[in-house]
């Protein structure tokens, strides 16, 4: 079942995702994650991206398909699922992701809108840190790590985002708040948009996540 997570920054999209790739094992595609990691080699794309991302303004279109062209190229799947975080983020990325599947005679199944108060979103960012390392995500307030400042996973050290600095994160949520209704439209028109309460723990987000995704399985042999 391949899926696109929507949500506002925030929203827990970035650790549901990567929680269905280590349980469930499904492919993870984060065009966030991407480009962070291309800013830390410093490669060109990193450098003509770097400006954008600090800001919180979004990149090109046509560099954020590219990547995600690539991504899913090689793509053979078999049983394997894909799950895509943080994109598509405008209509323009929409189409274009639907003619790269078309190509590759791949499609969405679902895709799942984690809902979350906008209050709630500033708090969980301006605490968030993030493995320099791994790219664990952390919460200081819900979700510390067990030595501060180091990852539980990989002993990595753990830092702030800088798009994650409050006056950033107000601007993140503006552009969001812009771009999500017509997607919104477009994915309840194709019948494939659901709703997911994104309140409370990542672990009671990823538990609401696993029984909706059981109840649209059954649905799909029913
Ligand atoms: P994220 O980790 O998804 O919050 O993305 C961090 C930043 O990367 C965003 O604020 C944008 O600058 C950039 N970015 C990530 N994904 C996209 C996308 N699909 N379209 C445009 N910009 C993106």
């Amino acid at each position: 079942m391949n899926l696109i997570l929507l949500g506002p920054p925030g929203a827990g999209k970035g650790t549901c995702a990567r929680m269905l790739a280590d349980k469930k094992n499904f492919f993870h595609i984060s065009t966030g994650d991407i480009l962070r990691e291309e800013v830390k080699k410093g490669t060109s794309l990193g450098q003509n991206v770097r400006n954008y991302m600090e800001s919180g303004k979004l990149v090109a279109d046509e560099v954020i398909l590219d990547i995600i062209e690539q991504r899913l190229e090689n793509w053979s799947g078999g049983d394997k699922s894909f799950v895509l975080d943080g994109f598509p983020r405008t209509m323009a990325q929409a189409e274009g992701l639907e003619s790269v599947l078309q190509k590759k005679h791949l499609f969405i199944n679902q895709v799942i809108l984690l809902d979350v108060p906008e209050g709630e979103l500033i708090r969980r960012l301006s605490s968030r840190r993030v493995c320099g390392n791994c790219g664990a995500n952390y919460n200081l307030i819900s979700q510390p790590p067990k030595i501060p400042d180091v990852c539980d996973y990989c002993g990595g050290k753990l830092y702030q985002r800088e798009d994650d600095r409050e006056e950033t994160v107000r601007n993140r949520l503006r552009i969001y708040q812009q771009e999500i209704q017509p997607l919104v439209d477009h994915y309840t028109n194709k019948g494939l948009l659901v709703r997911l309460d994104g309140e409370g723990t990542i672990d009671d987000v990823f538990q609401r996540l696993l029984t909706l995704l059981q109840l649209l399985k059954k649905d799909d042999y029913s």
